[in-house]
This record gives C-alpha cells, sequence and structure tokens, in this order.
C-alpha cells in the first residue's frame, strides 16, 4: 500500500508525460514525420562541442579518485567560486563560493529551498501559468500553493490581486522568468513593483518572503531582451539556475541555487541547504557535471535555432487566425484556444497527430502550451495540420 499522499501524487501526475508517452504511441502507428509532438521541453539543440570536449577531457586527465569521490554536499568549492565570480561580472553581484550551492538541476534547487524554508502551512505564491510541477514541490513540505491570476492581456502577474494574495504566512514567492509556459519575460518594471510590495508587506507582517526565483530559461532569449538579475532588486532572493536548457543537459541533472549573504538568515539557510541537499538523497550534484560546467561557464546553446523555430511557428499560427503573443524568450508559445475548453481542443489538435499541452495543467484555462524545441521541419510539416484544426473551429 503507497501513502496516502503520494495515492494523490500519482492521479495528479504530469499530463505533460503522458502526452510524450502518447506521442510515442502515435509515432509507432503514424510514422514519427507524421506525428507533430509539441508537448515536452526537451531540448533540440545538441549541447556545445566543447561540453563533450569537456567531458571527455576531464574523464581522461582528471584523478579519477577525486572526481567520482564523495564532496562537501554543497558542491566544488572551485566550481562554485567559478560560477560566483562569472555571475559577479554578467550581473554585477558580489557573490562568492560560499553563495552557491550545486544541485541537480532546478528541480532540485527548487527543492532545497522549500525544504530549507517551509513550514507546514507555510504559503508559497505562484504567478499562473506556471510551472505544474510547483504543486508537487511545494506539496513535499507539506505548504500550500496560492495562485495569483494571470492577466492574459500580456502575461506579466497581477500586482493588485499579488498584494492581496500576500499573508502573515507567506513564506515564499516564485518567480519564472523568462516563463514556461507563456515565454513572456518580466519587465524591469513588474520585478521593481514586486520587490516594493514584497517590502511593505514584510514590513507589516514583520516577517520575511523570499522570493525564489527559478530560472533555467534564463539564457534563452530573442534579440535585446534583458532579464532582470532578481537579487540586485530585493535582498531576500534566491535563484535556483539550471543548465538543463542552456547546454541542453537536462538528463544530466545539474544546476546551482544562489544564496547571497544579504538574505534574512543566510548563515542558517546556507547551512540548512547543504543539509536538505544530503537528506532529501541527492547528496551532492553530479560530480563530472559539475567540472563541466565549470570548463564551459561562457559556453552557451544555438539560440537562432529557436529564433527560427519560434518565428516560422508564430508566423504560422497568426496566418492561420490563433490568437497568440510572441514569446520572448524559453521555446513555449502559448496560444489562446477557440474555445473555452482547452482540453476539447488539446483533443481536437490530437485527431491531427499534433499535440500539446492545455493550458488548465498551468492554472491558465483557455490556453495551450506548445513547446517549439522541435526540429524545424516539424514546424515546417505540421503547418498543413494546424491549418486544418483551425479550419475546424472556423477560424480565418
Ligand atoms: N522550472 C521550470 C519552469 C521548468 O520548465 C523546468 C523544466 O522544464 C524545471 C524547473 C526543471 O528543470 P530541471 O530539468 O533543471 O530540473
Amino acid at each position: 500500500m503507497i501513502s496516502k499522499k503520494m495515492v494523490g501524487l500519482v492521479k495528479g501526475s504530469s499530463v505533460i508525460r503522458a502526452m510524450f508517452e502518447e506521442g510515442k504511441r502515435l509515432a509507432k502507428e503514424y510514422g514519427a514525420e507524421n506525428v507533430y509532438d509539441f508537448s515536452l521541453g526537451n531540448p533540440n539543440v545538441a549541447p556545445p562541442e566543447a561540453v563533450e570536449d569537456a567531458i571527455v577531457d576531464i574523464v581522461r586527465n582528471e584523478d579519477p579518485l577525486k572526481l567520482h569521490g564523495y564532496m562537501s554536499n554543497a558542491g566544488y568549492e572551485d566550481v562554485r567560486a567559478v560560477i560566483a565570480k562569472s555571475l559577479n561580472e554578467r550581473f554585477e553581484t558580489s557573490f562568492n563560493e560560499n553563495n552557491i550551492i550545486m544541485t541537480v538541476g532546478a528541480a532540485s534547487g527548487l527543492n532545497v529551498a522549500f525544504k530549507t524554508l517551509l513550514d507546514p502551512g507555510d504559503e508559497v505564491i505562484t504567478f499562473a501559468p506556471y510551472f505544474g510541477e510547483y504543486r508537487n514541490y511545494v506539496i513535499n513540505y507539506d505548504g500550500v500553493l496560492v495562485e495569483v491570476e494571470p492577466d492574459t492581456t500580456d502575461f506579466q502577474p497581477r500586482l493588485d490581486k499579488f498584494e492581496a494574495a500576500i499573508t502573515q504566512k507567506t513564506k515564499c514567492v516564485i518567480v519564472n522568468s523568462p516563463n514556461n509556459p507563456t515565454g513572456v519575460v518580466y519587465s524591469e518594471k513588474t520585478i521593481k513593483s514586486i520587490a516594493s510590495i514584497l517590502e511593505k508587506k514584510q514590513k507589516e507582517f514583520g516577517t520575511s518572503i523570499y522570493i525564489v526565483s527559478d530560472e533555467p530559461y534564463r539564457e534563452l532569449v530573442y534579440g535585446d531582451i534583458e532579464v532582470p538579475y532578481i537579487t540586485k532588486y530585493y535582498r531576500n532572493t534566491l535563484v535556483g539556475y539550471s543548465y538543463s536548457k542552456s547546454l541542453s543537459l537536462p538528463g544530466e541533472r545539474i544546476g546551482y541555487l544562489v544564496i547571497p549573504s544579504e538574505v534574512d538568515d543566510y548563515g542558517d539557510i546556507f547551512a540548512a541547504a547543504g543539509v536538505a541537499t544530503r537528506i532529501l538523497g541527492y547528496v551532492n550534484a553530479p560530480s563530472l557535471m559539475q567540472r563541466v560546467v565549470a570548463r564551459c561557464i561562457n559556453e552557451k546553446t544555438d539560440i537562432s535555432y529557436y529564433d527560427r523555430n519560434r518565428n516560422a511557428l508564430y508566423d504560422g499560427l497568426i496566418k492561420f487566425g490563433f490568437t497568440c503573443q510572441k514569446p520572448e524568450g524559453a521555446f513555449y508559445l502559448f496560444m489562446k484556444t477557440p474555445v473555452d475548453d482547452d482540453k476539447e481542443f488539446v483533443a481536437a489538435a490530437k485527431k491531427y497527430n499534433i499535440l500539446i499541452v492545455p493550458g488548465s495543467t498551468f492554472g491558465c484555462a483557455g490556453y495551450v502550451r506548445i513547446a517549439y524545441c522541435v526540429a524545424y521541419e516539424t514546424i515546417i510539416r505540421s503547418m498543413p495540420a494546424f491549418e486544418k484544426l483551425a479550419a475546424e473551429y472556423g477560424l480565418k
């Protein structure tokens, strides 16, 4: 008999994963080239060559006992120092190795942060639409996820609703920009407003409220868009970063958590995050990958590939009469469904072998997420299918 808590979690288990499995089934039936699977955020650009070179070189030339051994739960000190220095150069921050904890991707960074910060009943605010896994991560520590309803005009957070949602029990606010699922980047004005609301509320309640900035898509932005580095705007900010998307390494599970010295209770939080890493069973982030990301600190994914996909998809959908905002970052497009019931629309799309994810999964019904981290050819080949789907709903 599994635990009662797990019964609920299994039941609500990821719709996106189920779609992925469905994609594999359809590919068998119709041939992979005739299935347009836009369900999963799995990068479609290979990691930079330097990453593969680094893996080989490190394995061949570094001391295997040191490379593969246990280490401090926070990760290699020299790797953390390299990351801190790079952040300082890019964002004019003043971090050192004692502000960085290596994590097993963004998912573990968030879990470590919540394990460290949450008591049962503590509230974590998230702006809809949001990555559905946040529900599970917060429930893991018996926290309560509080959703702030979306402003569908531009998908920047609704600040009036945000302010109203903050209570004595609010412990964390998740900010995810560039955003999954909308591709929207929160503007500097938005971040400043969030910061000033939180300052006010901390004073009013006499509490510490931490922003947990979930940043797996930080490097995936198009054109000149700036993604504000939130620690500079709000003192009580923790940043969870991941190389899953920025270096196309999701299966390798590597990222880091930034815990600035300025946050309230910094010493306790940094020490507790190390312990959380250990007792959650991660123990430490993968050692080989730590060394690889330190060597490849200035490497970038080929954003032009995603950009070409973004343009082709957006232009096609608009031409067929669909309504959507052009994404500024990440590799997702959030499209309004021509009917209120997004699940009905997803089922209709499947008839044309288009796999997309209902917006309700992200706390925003009436929309669908289209992950365009696929082959360019898939986008081009899917266009007649989208055209038929548009025609079914009487769009132009
Ligand atoms: N946060 C968001 C918003 C994501 O979209 C994802 C993965 O898709 C994650 C966290 C988890 O990323 P990781 O693979 O680094 O654990």
